[in-house]
């Protein structure tokens, strides 16, 4: 199966930025022949209702997809026989640091700014012992490259950071990079269209990919929407959720295939695919 996906977390209603990646990861997909999935990244940051809104404003902009969605929080089984599996290759290890620990650890060498220090990576048995009794661990990959290439529709080859992600949070939940890992490539998803904020996440989902022994997918991380200050758009900005736009009388289909050129699916065309983000002013 060759499938294409759409994997919101279920945070709130949607804005005209996030609609606009489902549309295109469904055009990417429909026009491909791929089937296209739905997944509720459910794991952290859900507010009651909204992924039933969420859904309801897929359809009423002309997404459909195939078979039921799945919720990450139904498949901990899956995540689980993941980490057990890099386990088993020595590819795992305890990690008892606090987000500020990791902050003001001085960065190792080689290590991209912001990329996990290592603190936790080659503690004797008996350090384990102390951390383990100061604070519930989380479950780090112990990765053994740097960086790794993708390759990706609209931006080409792309060298990102590799370093040791976590893979299950402290409190016992997998971390997002796993689950999407494993969700795409046991729901058969060959194809990722998503925000280019995740482009940076690419190369080391890629690498976890390969460790799992999974088929690297295609990747077309697309332009986000931003407002007039150029910063990310959201829902402080004014009426960008598809209810409020509509009840202004807006098209919001129709409004955004025209911030990609198209006045209708048939005009999709990778290759003509705005680059830039898309600045959205909403209607007063
Ligand atoms: N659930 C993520 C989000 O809503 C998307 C993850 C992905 O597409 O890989 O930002
Ligand atoms: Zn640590």
């Amino acid at each position: 199966m060759t499938a294409g996906r759409f994997a919101p977390s279920p945070s709130g209603d949607l804005h005209v930025g996030n609609l606009r990646t489902a549309i295109l990861a469904w055009l990417f997909a429909r026009s491909t022949g791929r089937d296209f999935l739905l997944r509720i990244e459910d794991l952290d940051r859900v507010r009651p209702g909204a992924q039933e809104g969420q859904l309801r404003d897929l359809r009423a902009i002309g997404i459909d997809w195939d078979g039921p969605f799945v919720r990450q929080s139904d498949r901990a089984a899956l995540y689980a026989d993941a980490v057990a599996q890099l386990t088993a290759a020595g590819l795992v290890y305890e990690c008892y640091c606090s987000r500020r620990e990791i902050h003001e650890a001085p960065s190792a060498p080689h290590h991209p700014p912001g990329a996990y220090p290592g603190t936790c990576r080659d503690l004797t048995d008996a350090q384990r012992e102390v951390r383990r009794s100061e604070r519930p661990a989380a479950l780090r990959l112990r990765a053994t490259i740097g960086s790794q290439t993708v390759t990706d529709l609209l931006h080409g080859r792309v060298d990102g950071a590799v370093d040791d992600i976590v893979l299950v949070r402290n409190d016992g939940v997998p971390a997002y990079n796993l689950a999407v890992v494993v969700d795409d490539a046991e729901q058969g998803i060959d194809q990722i269209v998503r925000g280019d904020d995740l482009l940076s996440s690419a190369p080391r989902q890629a690498y976890l990919a390969s460790l799992l022994r999974y088929a690297e997918p295609t990747y077309a991380h697309v332009p986000l929407a931003l407002n007039a200050g150029g910063k990310r758009l959201s829902k402080r900005d004014g009426a960008v959720t598809f209810r409020e736009l509509a009840s202004k009388g807006i098209d919001v289909r129709a409004l955004i295939l025209e911030s990609m050129g198209m006045t209708s699916v048939e005009d999709f065309d990778p290759s003509r695919l705005p680059r830039e983000p898309w600045v959205f002013v909403p209607p007063a």
